[in-house]
């Protein structure tokens, strides 16, 4: 988010009068971002994130074309599936489609019958439905993230990797700039997008922000190769073609990410490196990190015997493929599973972007953007700024805390 946010500021912003500094204390990628499924799905039931979902994607889709930057981006299709007896998540499904549809997003509803057309290798039973978004895929998110900072210094903003923002300076109900491990920096806007650090740095300025971060489990396979639709490769070399100078020979996925609603695990082909990630769709089992400088790497085996089942069953060819490792990650959570993005009624000049749950990678071009319209007081028209309010839940510390990423 910081990387792109930068990057839309340094667009806006000239590098002499009004100069960007993006601060990053360990490495870019070094959190949530680096450790992402980055997975591009369009499939939610809000409209302000289904809309911000399509918008991002066009820029995802086309990056790589208008900027000369690879990001790994691979078109791939996204599947999101309900079982034949879930009859609330089927009814979901098809309103989400039919508001998706109205906002122009490619997606279609298909029966058994029809993912077994798309993907034959995904095993379901009568009665199944899923939506179906043919230009969804993913990203690899460290190229990503490196790309968007480039993109930042391209275009003046200054990128100082290794500095960490120890406080924030605030005077009079204004800020004033940051203090870090390498002097202090005046500023007149502070963003702070320190994902799960943002937490900590706000309440050493006395805002308590109710965020709370947890440690999602993540499993790997060797990847299942092969081609998708003979479409799929077309677009495929057309890139390939382009970008022969920087994009490694990537092998091609066998089937679209999917997002299993009936076994609770979502999986996607990583081409970047060539295995495929299984998460689950909830992080209700997941265990809350007090510190996350302290990060428990160890994956249980419980969590891979799962995860290794889920996938197997629902596409049995990767039973012949070899177990390719594990990870952990690091969600950011809000009682509603939706970002705290916007000003901070306690200091002028002070703005929070953080909370995204586990699904901000698609949205990063948007909240870059709309942000960036915020802060240089131009009219927001990337997103909806009141959905983010990082005001809302002021008052309301009871408030009930959610258990998935929201669809
Ligand atoms: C396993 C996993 C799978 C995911 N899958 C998806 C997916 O498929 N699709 C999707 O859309 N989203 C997905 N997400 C969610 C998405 O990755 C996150 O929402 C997003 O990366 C959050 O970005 P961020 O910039 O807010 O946080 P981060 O990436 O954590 O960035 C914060 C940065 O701030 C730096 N920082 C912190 N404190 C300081 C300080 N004091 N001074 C200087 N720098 C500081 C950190 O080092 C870090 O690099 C997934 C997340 C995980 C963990």
């Amino acid at each position: 988010m910081g990387a792109a946010i930068a990057w839309q500021l340094a667009l806006r912003l000239d590098p002499h009068d009004e100069p960007v500094v993006l601060l990053e204390k360990q490495e870019l990628a070094a959190g949530s971002s680096g450790r992402s499924g980055a997975i591009l799905r369009q499939q939610y039931s809000d409209r302000v994130l289904a809309a911000m979902a399509r918008d991002s994607l066009r820029v995802y889709t086309g990056f790589e074309r208008a900027t000369g930057r690879y990001i790994g981006f691979v078109r791939m299709g996204v599947l999101t599936l309900a079982g034949p007896v879930q009859r609330e998540e089927q009814e979901l499904l098809r309103r989400n489609v039919a508001m998706q549809q109205e906002l122009g997003i490619e997606v279609e509803l298909l029966d058994a019958e029809g993912i077994q057309r798309v993907s034959p290798g995904i095993a379901v039973r009568e009665g199944t439905l899923a939506a179906f978004e043919p230009s969804g895929g993913g990203v690899d998110p460290l190229r990503c993230v490196e790309a968007f900072a480039a993109l930042a210094r391209e275009n003046g903003a200054a990128t100082r990797v290794g500095v960490r923002v120890e406080s924030i300076a605030i005077e009079n109900g204004r800020v004033r700039g940051v203090q870090t491990d390498d002097g202090f920096i005046e500023a007149e806007e502070v963003v702070v997008a320190a994902g799960a650090w943002s937490r900590a740095l706000l309440e050493r300025a006395g805002i308590a922000l109710p965020l709370r971060a947890v440690r999602p489990e993540q499993y790997f396979k060797q990847m299942l190769e092969g081609p998708i639709t003979p479409e799929d490769l077309r677009a495929r070399d057309e890139v390939e073609a382009r970008f022969a100078w920087t994009k490694p020979q990537l092998p091609t996925p066998s089937h679209p990410v999917l997002l299993d609603l009936e076994s609770n695990f979502y999986t996607r082909c990583q081409p970047h490196e060539g295995r495929t990630r299984v998460g689950r769709m909830d992080y209700s089992e997941d265990a809350e990190i007090a510190d996350p400088d302290m990060l428990d790497e160890n994956v249980s085996e419980k969590y891979v015997e799962w995860a290794r089942e889920r996938l197997e069953e629902r596409i049995p060819a990767y039973r012949a493929k070899k177990d390719a490792g594990t990870a952990v990650g690091l969600y950011t959570l809000t009682p509603d599973a939706q970002a705290l993005i916007g000003p901070r009624r306690e200091a002028a000049g002070l703005w929070v972007v953080a909370g995204f749950s586990g699904h901000g990678f698609k949205l990063a071009p948007s909240v870059g953007e709309g942000v960036a319209q915020m802060v240089c007081g131009q009219p927001v028209s990337a997103f909806d700024p009141e959905f983010f309010d990082p005001h809302r839940f002021d008052g309301k510390s009871g408030a009930a805390w959610g258990r998935a990423f929201g669809l």
